[in-house]
């Protein structure tokens, strides 16, 4: 069947058989709301051959199309939370007129039952929007929106972990201290079949890590057109994305999102991550959020995140830093088994990791669950950094988790001396 249609939706159009080359390669411009395609009202026509032979797709033209004059009406890609609490799945519906507000969204549900969230005989769980972006793949006023799961009493349901962090972040404590968060999330390409990672030799190794972190070269940065893609994708929908980095093993990459405040750090992360698993299914790559993909002598991939309060901000800051690390190395079993399934595998000690084992921190030292700056000790405030997290971790947990342990947890005075003690002595 495939084989029968694919020919038939190809189709030569007289009009774009004249188009130069540039102003074909102009065409395949991602949602500019541009009238000039040819011969259609308002849809763009674009080729996909790089040689101008005029063949186009009636597929992309369709993909491509601005209703927005045709139409009030949207598309809104409701997205959520798996059953393995690192599962994205979506589904899209219409709604009636472009939106600014996730409250003028209807709740709506799902099978729960096939996401590993409900049982059978009772398996809806309701879908609550939270957070709206535009949405990257289909342009327009159409809108990715990011929501949380309840049943249908209204209870989250235990994969809901936005409900308990919106509850932290609301809290007046942590509201007046404005946390910021800055998410470095890494992450590994594989090629599709093999789950192997991309530029590496089917049933082979590369030659050992060095050459590849913020690398150019065929040889060496395998992948880019997936990080750049996601990079201009995440700008267009409106995350806070910062920057991105080809990373120490061949085949991982990093971006960077924030510094965000309070829950918008967990909302943009996962939606970030919901587009990057959308451009690498288009890519026909696989994405991995594993924390240590390759087993040996190759970097795994964390989550590092970088935080700081109102008061860590302010002139002084340094002091509530250090009370905030005392905070975290009486917690370290709590924050591990928070921050990611498999982290065990990468915490080693090893390729720029603190064991999983002990809580250190120092300044400027990549080898300590928690780094400090070196511009933060210079100036006496500024931020941390947890380098604990792994790839898979969840934002939701992992900065709420941060904000209740430094900002609304207070340690007994008998631990806190102990620590102190301890802390002393590793410093
Ligand atoms: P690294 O040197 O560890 O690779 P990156 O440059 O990748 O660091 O990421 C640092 C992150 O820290 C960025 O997302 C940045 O926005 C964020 N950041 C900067 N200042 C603060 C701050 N005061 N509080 C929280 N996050 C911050
Ligand atoms: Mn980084
Ligand atoms: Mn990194
Ligand atoms: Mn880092």
């Amino acid at each position: 069947m495939a084989q029968a249609v694919v020919p038939a939706m190809q189709c030569q159009v007289g009009a774009v058989r004249a188009r130069p080359a540039a102003a074909a390669a102009a065409g395949g411009r991602v949602w500019g709301v541009r009238r000039t395609g040819r011969g259609t009202s308002g849809f763009r026509v674009m080729a996909v051959s790089t040689e101008t032979t005029g063949v186009v797709t009636r597929m992309e033209q369709l993909l491509n199309m601005d209703t927005t004059p045709f139409t009030d009406k949207i598309i809104a890609e409701y997205i959520w939370v798996g059953g393995t609490g690192i599962d994205l799945r979506s589904k899209s519906r219409t709604i009636s007129k472009p939106v600014e507000d996730p409250s003028e969204l209807p709740k709506w549900n799902y099978d729960g039952s096939s996401t590993g969230q409900a049982p059978g005989e009772d398996s809806e769980v309701i879908l609550y929007p939270q957070a709206i972006f535009k949405d990257p793949f289909r342009g327009g006023n159409n809108i990715l929106v990011m929501c949380d799961t309840y049943t249908p009493a209204g209870e989250p349901i235990p994969t809901n972990k936005r409900n308990r962090a919106a509850q932290v972040f609301s809290d007046p404590k942590v509201v007046s201290q404005v946390p910021w968060f800055g998410i470095e999330q890494e992450y590994t390409l594989l090629q599709r079949d093999v789950n192997w990672p991309l530029g590496w030799p089917v049933g082979g190794y590369p030659g050992p890590q060095g050459p590849y972190y913020c690398a150019v070269g065929s040889d060496k940065s395998f992948g880019r057109d997936i990080s750049d893609a996601h990079y201009k994708a995440c700008l267009y929908a409106g995350i806070n994305i910062s920057g991105t980095n080809g990373e120490v093993m061949p085949g991982q990459w990093e971006y960077q999102v924030g510094p965000s405040v309070g829950i918008e750090a967990g909302d943009h992360i996962w939606i970030s991550r919901y587009i990057l698993e959308r451009i690498t299914e288009q890519a026909g790559v696989v994405l991995t959020l594993d924390p240590k993909p390759i087993q040996g002598d190759w970097n795994g991939a964390g989550c590092h995140t970088n935080y700081s309060t109102k008061s860590m901000r302010e002139d002084g800051g340094f002091e509530v830093i250090k009370k905030a690390i005392l905070n975290l190395s009486l917690r370290h079993d709590l924050h591990i088994s928070a921050y990611g399934e498999g982290n065990e595998r990468r915490l080693t000690g090893l390729h720029e990791t603190a064991s999983i084992d002990n809580f250190s921190w120092g300044v400027a030292n990549r080898g300590c669950s928690i780094r400090v700056g070196r511009d933060t000790e210079a100036k006496g405030k500024g931020y941390l950094e947890d380098r604990r997290p792994a790839s898979n971790m969840d934002p939701y947990v992992v900065t709420a988790l941060l904000a209740e342990t430094t900002i609304l947890w207070e340690p007994t005075l008998e631990a806190e001396v102990l620590a102190a003690k301890k802390l002393a002595l590793k410093v």
